[in-house]
């Protein structure tokens, strides 16, 4: 198979692939087939992009199911999206192969399509080369009114931190990858994590800084903290764990949320009274938010990140995931 029939029969969905009136997505002009897309991106709107690369064996594990690594390139990059409260739009596809295996890219599309589909995302381009390692590089745009898009550098003293969800479950799959005991619960949170899109839109003109968590809590918010040149406490006893989680000790349990990595869940800062009037409207909704700390002056004397369990210094390696130490 070459590669225009290979992204014809994969990657090209009628309903997206060329201008026609009934295209399901609007703002696209133009999608694959011509040398590049057209969007029309709605007035009074800024566009909202961002791209990340997985390597097999360096991101996923090499036998991870191939709808799980289509559906995780989509999920890291729309949460991108999420972190500045944009409106996820399209991406696109850049995919190196090592070879054209059909069953392999029919899965890798299923699970690509099926976030997408999950979030009205469309497919509008991209590239196909043959290469030694697998790999995907998406592209996903977004976007947001002009100026409400949440940034690393609003976090105000006196604002607390609030993170999505539950921490350290995928960095816990990832430790016990060949423990046939591994709950699927905690394995689907390392392989198909939940871009936060909708609680993201919903902290517009809320959170005061915001970014999504993919290389640990500690190394993650020190970019919050250092960008808003501010100090922050977290409190260990305050981490939110699943139920599974939550069975291990403090000790076993703590380094998983603060220094693992692959939560892709969002950590946002916010004034004690806005993030009362946030709760109000976002009760309805089943994805739990836990204030895990507070945002506090930065000085010569204190560190930028200070952990507490019940009052005392927790001591852990806040070195979350680095490419080139
Ligand atoms: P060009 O040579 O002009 O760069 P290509 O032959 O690489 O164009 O691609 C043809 C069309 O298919 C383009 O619209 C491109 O965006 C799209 N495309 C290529 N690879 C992919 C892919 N993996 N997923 C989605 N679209 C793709
Ligand atoms: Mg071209």
């Amino acid at each position: 198979m070459d590669e225009f029939s290979l992204i014809q029969q994969y990657f090209q969905r009628k309903s997206h692939s060329k201008s026609s009136k009934n295209s399901i997505h609007s703002g696209i002009s133009l999608g694959i087939g011509d040398d590049a897309a057209l969007l029309a991106p709605p007035a009074n709107h800024e566009l909202v992009i961002s791209t990340d690369t997985l390597i097999a064996g360096r991101h996923f594990p090499l036998d991870t199911p191939p709808f799980d690594i289509g559906w995780k390139a989509v999920a890291v990059n729309l949460s991108d999206l999420a972190a500045m409260g944009a409106t996820a739009h399209s991406i696109l596809l850049a995919l190196t192969l090592p070879k054209a295996d059909p069953d392999f890219l029919a899965k890798l599309a299923e699970g690509i399509f099926a976030l997408c589909d999950a979030y009205n995302v469309s497919l509008i381009g991209g590239d196909t080369t043959r290469g030694d390692t697998l790999s995907l590089t998406v592209t996903a745009l977004g976007w947001i009114p002009t100026g409400q898009a949440i940034l690393r550098t609003g976090a105000q003293i006196g604002d607390l931190i609030v993170v999505s969800n539950t921490l350290g479950d995928a960095a816990y799959a990832l430790q016990h990858l060949n423990d046939p005991q591994l709950d699927s619960s905690l394995k689907s949170r390392l392989d198909r994590p939940i871009p936060r899109l909708e609680l993201g839109k919903a902290l517009r003109s809320y959170a005061s800084a915001m970014l999504d968590i993919s290389d640990g809590l500690a190394q993650d918010l020190g970019h919050i903290l250092t960008a808003s040149d501010v100090a922050g406490q977290i409190h260990v006893e305050k981490l939110p764990f699943s139920t599974l989680l939550a069975a291990l000790s403090a000790e076993m349990r703590a380094p998983l949320a603060l220094s693992g990595g692959d939560d892709y869940e969002l950590c946002f800062t916010i004034s004690p009274q806005k993030f009362a009037d946030f709760q109000q409207l976002w009760l309805v909704n089943d994805l739990p938010l836990t204030v895990i700390g507070e945002i506090v002056q930065h000085t010569p004397k204190n560190e930028r990140l200070t952990i507490e369990y019940h009052h005392q210094p927790f001591h852990v390696n806040t070195q979350g995931f680095k490419h080139f130490d």
